[in-house]
């Protein structure tokens, strides 16, 4: 393992713990699903892959192939639903016991064709219900034609049935959400009916979880909650954080009245100023928007400013109130409440602001 400075820690036992919580919302039956998409959402997909296995949740899900087939790779033995996957990725996904979500006839039929090619048998699949995203899957007017279709088709066993709601965390749209669950629902009881047997059935997200339990069905797709966030601050407060993005101050600059600092020089000292330099930018994931006074570290738990333009591998801080020297640790966040402050000074939402930290950045276990 290499001594960089700039890492970004993955915290063990918050992972637990939000696992935990969300455990104690579900009935005993629920099974957990955890969708580990992009890098475990910018963490370490096979790190938390591994705790997941060893609190044996049900189901992982990625978004692509190749997401899965690292982490076949990892040896992780769960059973692993790829939301996305494309028909140009079908042969390796049987290779590596990837399970498939088919959302259209196009996907489903050529499905069919791998798995006839590969000469398999009872292969685990996915089917998506479009109950109002209108992002994948079989909408309503295609169910029973798809019905038709299953009943045809043999060589495969259909795992779930699933759906994705649009705007679960929105409480402006509660009314949408369970026409979502009723589509959703309906659409699995025509599905099932020609079936010698019955699938899982999922549509809830993390903010689905908790504002709709009686949509638990057999089975929830947990995301971001696992990472400490539960869309809604209450809930939030519940949750540990996951992911703590820290590095070290590489050099102190002291500057005069007038000097000024960084590219384009945006931020000018009316006073004497002592300026931190630290071994991260915009190239690590850091947003440039959260330059010049937007955004704020910590250095010995105190709130200092990022000062001047963020640079691709360095950004400024203003310590001048602060008694540190070169090699102290910067905190870049370590709790929700700085995710969510970037967040709201980017207009984006935590869950961009964790995928964005770059694979340059080391990730380490504690
Ligand atoms: C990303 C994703 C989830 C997880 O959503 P969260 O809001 O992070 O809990 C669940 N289902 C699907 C289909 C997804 O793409």
């Amino acid at each position: 393992m290499s001594n960089n400075p700039t890492v970004l820690e993955i915290d063990e036992n918050a992972v637990k713990h939000n696992l935990q919580y969300f455990r104690s919302k579900l009935k005993d039956s629920t099974k957990i699903l955890v969708v580990i998409k992009a890098f475990a959402y910018g963490s370490d997909s096979v790190m938390i892959a591994n705790i997941l296995e060893q609190q044996k949740v049900d189901y992982l899900a990625v978004a692509y192939a190749d997401e899965g087939v690292a982490l076949r790779k990892a040896n992780i033995d769960l059973p692993i639903l790829v939301l996305h996957p494309q028909v140009e990725n079908f042969d390796k996904i049987i290779s590596y016991h990837l399970e498939p979500n088919l959302y259209n006839f196009r996907t489903l039929n050529a499905f069919i064709v791998a798995i006839k090619r590969a000469g398999v048998d009872n292969y685990p699949i996915h089917i998506k219900i479009n109950s109002g995203m209108n992002r994948l899957g079989f909408k309503e007017n295609e169910i029973s034609q798809l019905e038709s279709e299953l009943q045809e088709l043999k060589n495969f066993k259909i795992i779930s049935f699933y759906s994705h709601f649009a705007a679960s965390e929105d409480s402006h749209e509660i009314d949408f959400s369970k026409q979502q669950i009723d589509i959703f629902s309906r659409a699995c009881v025509t599905l099932s009916n020609s079936l010698p047997y019955t699938p899982l059935r999922h549509i809830a997200n993390t903010s689905g979880i908790i504002h709709f339990p009686e949509a638990q069905f057999e089975m929830v797709r947990l995301g971001i909650g696992l990472y400490g966030f539960g869309n809604e601050k209450k809930e939030t407060a519940q949750l540990k954080n996951v992911c703590n993005l820290k590095t070290k101050i590489s050099q102190i600059q002291h500057i005069s009245n007038g000097e000024t600092v960084s590219y384009n020089r945006r931020f000018i000292a009316n006073k004497k100023t002592k300026i931190g330099i630290i071994p991260l930018g915009y190239a690590d994931g850091l947003n440039r928007n959260l330059g010049n006074g937007m955004a704020s570290v910590y250095v010995k738990n105190r709130k200092v400013p990022v000062v001047g333009s963020i640079c691709m591998d360095m950004t400024l801080i203003d310590v001048t109130e602060i008694n540190c020297e070169e090699g102290d640790e910067v905190i870049i966040f370590n709790h929700q409440d700085h995710i969510l402050d970037f967040a709201k000074k980017t207009t984006t939402i935590p869950y961009e602001i964790l995928t964005s930290i770059s694979q340059r950045v080391e990730r380490k276990l504690i």
